[in-house]
């Protein structure tokens, strides 16, 4: 069926309107009339192929929440009228290692992404959620607390679980010191989770503007990175840092904030190299990780939590029309913490 969608044509056009075709839904398929989509920096650096794979037009977005306009017949899961969500990941093999251990992002076969994905249905790429519908198996299909706000609740599919997964799987809690680097869409959620979960929470951020949000979200301490003598204070200390940070930065300072077995795990997908001084593993003892979103059993328990604790993302709620405005105070770190957008915007263009 034909759906408005906003797309990039090349990695140096804005974003515009452009016409999709999404399948008729098949019998385990949900079809999804789509509310909200949260704006993560994964869809700049798609729109603009910084990571130099990117299949265009690319029509982005991976946090998506909206209504289930209809079911297939097999549908067992979800009714008409249903709020649900979608986040980066729309199908995997489902037999291999990695799916059957709930990681259906590592599925040995290659999972489909949400954008810029072979879509085994169609053929092509599949396109993302700055668009009117998805239609998606009920598998791959989430379900939001229906007491969070919607719009609020929409980022949750990628910043959440992004930061939800590292942070559990390095035992984030009580008794840990544990920081989040960068106050973005990702971070602000890591912060939230940190402070959720009883850690002992530091926040590293290049934006002095930044530090009384920083407390408010659930910072114990904000510290600007770029300052020598408030590293100092915390050297050596930590057991877990969260980076988010999109763009090229010293990870050798933030190796150093941590203590023995310390971990600094990346999430922020930089598109250039990071430089690694060794000696800042060596001593003493440390390690690097990375962590990519989560699986769809998390990205549940993740919801889940979220409802329990009244946890919603801080957003600027925008019109489609002015997405490209959106990319570029991203990339100014000017976002209050997450850009969503209204798609009933699409049909007023
Ligand atoms: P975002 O909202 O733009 O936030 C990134 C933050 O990083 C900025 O707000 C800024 O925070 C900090 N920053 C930016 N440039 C910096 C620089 N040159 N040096 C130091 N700090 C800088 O982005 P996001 O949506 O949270 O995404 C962050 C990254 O994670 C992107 O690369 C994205 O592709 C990646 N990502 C990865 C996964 C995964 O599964 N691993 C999932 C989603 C996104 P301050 O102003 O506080 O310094
Ligand atoms: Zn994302
Ligand atoms: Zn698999």
């Amino acid at each position: 069926m034909p759906t408005r969608a906003y797309a990039a044509q090349s990695a140096t056009s804005p974003l515009g309107p452009f016409s999709i075709e999404r399948r008729e839904p098949l019998a385990k398929d949900v079809d999804i009339e789509i509310l909200y989509c949260g704006v993560c920096h994964t869809d700049i650096h798609f729109a603009r192929n910084e990571w130099g794979f990117t299949t265009f037009p690319v029509v982005p977005g991976h946090e998506i929440l909206g209504r289930v306009r209809r079911v297939g017949k097999d549908v067992t899961r979800f009714r008409v009228g249903d709020l649900a969500a979608v986040g980066c990941l729309v199908d995997s093999c489902r037999e291999c290692s990695s799916c059957k251990a709930g990681l259906e992002q590592h599925c040995l076969k290659g999972s489909t992404f949400t954008y810029n994905g072979a879509d085994v249905h169609s053929g092509g790429v599949t396109y993302g959620g700055y668009a009117e519908g998805i239609v998606c198996d009920e598998a791959y299909t989430l379900r939001v607390p229906g007491h969070l706000d919607p719009a609020r609740s929409a980022p949750l599919l990628c910043a959440g679980i992004t930061t939800y997964s590292p942070l559990r799987a390095w035992g984030a809690g009580p008794g840990k010191k544990v920081g989040v680097v960068g106050l973005g869409g990702l971070g602000h959620m890591g912060v939230k989770f940190a402070k959720a979960f009883g850690a002992e929470t530091v926040l590293y951020t290049t934006s002095e503007s930044k530090i009384a949000d920083g407390k408010r979200l659930g910072a114990d301490h904000v510290v600007i990175s770029r300052d020598a003598d408030a590293m100092a204070k915390h050297m050596g200390s930590l057991d877990l840092i969260v980076d988010t940070v999109s763009a090229d930065h010293d990870i050798n300072s933030l190796l150093g904030q941590l203590k023995l077995d310390g971990a600094l795990v990346l999430v922020g997908a930089p598109p250039t190299p990071l430089a690694l001084n060794v000696f800042g593993l060596l001593m003493p003892r440390r390690r690097i990780a990375g962590s990519l979103i989560g699986g769809i059993a998390e990205t549940q328990e993740m919801l889940d939590f979220c409802g329990k604790h009244n946890v919603v993302c801080d957003i600027e709620l925008i019109p489609i029309q002015k997405i490209n405005e959106a990319y570029e105070r991203m990339l100014k770190s000017d976002v209050k913490y997450r850009f969503v957008i209204d798609i009933a915007s699409l049909k007023s263009r």
